[in-house]
């Protein structure tokens, strides 16, 4: 069997629109990488991390924390290193704690001879991402680890579903570098919401799904409408209305914030579309005194993969 295993754990865009907190997607050219290594001594060690200041310590970062779940369910005595190779920045709002969660139980459940399937790994997983946010939340690590759309039907347990990809769905991402805490984007929101509200928005969630299911990418461009979430968080980003805007003239399906942001996620049929929006919302935040990257990306259908 083998001794180490170098994982590939990818951005994720949760929150999607009028999914707020059940529905996410997962991206391709930015992630993790996760490289794990049996040891010989019980316990799970973080012994690298390379690209951004993050806690060595198993019980602060989220990859050890995660780790320690999966190993303390299996009642497994075996070892781990781990050492994590950031491609996301905590904080961007694409998933970047998920990314690691979801690379660190992966590697050791392969290393293991996968005594869990991907769907079981979330409940670990999210164990890093009560870590993170302070509540274990799943709309990140399930389609880090299942790739495609998830939904997340009930937090506790949990219930996920995998959802089908139309085939010609592209995303484009934009990641402002300004600070935006996940509490403070949090505490923007009402605690109640208007029946009329709450009707217009499962009538979109709903909506949104059967546009999946049968790859009506019409039908996904008029129900990704957020009524509840966004317009409280928008001014909270610079730039939010005119980058959606931009996006819809440049083509795009519809826009909305990642995450709890403060990146923006465009949805686009055909990748020729999504490129299109990646130019016409770099020039809306080039006259601005804000760093940006941008990426455009096929939605990834595999999810967390081994590498090497
Ligand atoms: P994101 O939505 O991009 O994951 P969060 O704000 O949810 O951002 O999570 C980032 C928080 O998790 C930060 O406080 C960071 O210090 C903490 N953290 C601990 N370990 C990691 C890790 N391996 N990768 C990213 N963030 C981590």
């Amino acid at each position: 069997m083998k001794e180490e295993v170098k994982v590939f754990a990818p951005a994720t865009v949760a929150n999607v629109s009028c999914g707020f907190d059940v529905l996410g997607f997962c991206l391709s050219p930015i992630g993790d990488t996760v490289i794990v290594r049996k040891k010989e001594q019980p316990g799970v060690v973080i012994t690298k991390i390379v690209g951004q200041d993050l806690p060595l310590d198993t019980k602060k970062n989220v990859a050890g924390v995660a780790a320690e779940a999966l190993l303390e369910d299996l009642q497994s005595n075996q070892g781990f290193e781990i050492e994590i190779h950031k491609g996301i920045k905590a904080g961007s709002g694409i998933g970047s704690s998920a990314a690691s969660s979801a690379g660190a139980v992966f590697g050791i459940n392969a290393l293991l001879g996968n005594p869990y399937t991907r769907n079981e790994l979330i409940k670990f997983a999210m164990k890093g991402e009560e870590l993170a946010s302070g509540t274990p939340h799943a709309d990140n690590v399930s389609p880090a680890l299942l790739g495609g759309f998830t939904i997340v039907r009930c937090g506790k347990g949990p219930d996920v579903i995998s959802i089908p990809t139309p085939p010609d769905l592209y995303a484009t991402i934009i990641h402002p570098k300004i600070e935006l805490k996940t509490a403070d984007a949090r505490s923007v929101l009402k605690k109640n919401i208007p029946l009329d509200k709450a009707i217009q928005q499962w009538g979109n969630l709903a909506a949104l799904v059967s546009g999946l299911f049968k790859a009506d990418y019409e039908l996904i461009g008029r129900s990704l409408v957020d009524v509840i979430i966004e317009p409280e968080r928008a001014g909270l980003i610079p730039q939010f209305d005119a980058v959606k805007l931009a996006a819809k003239n440049a083509g795009g399906l519809g826009s909305g914030i990642s995450g709890s942001g403060p990146s923006i996620y465009t949805l686009s049929k055909g990748k020729e579309n999504a490129e299109n929006v990646r130019t016409a919302i770099a020039e809306v935040f080039a006259p601005l005194q804000i760093e940006f990257d941008t990426y455009v990306s096929k939605i990834n259908t595999q999810g967390v993969a081994i590498i090497d």
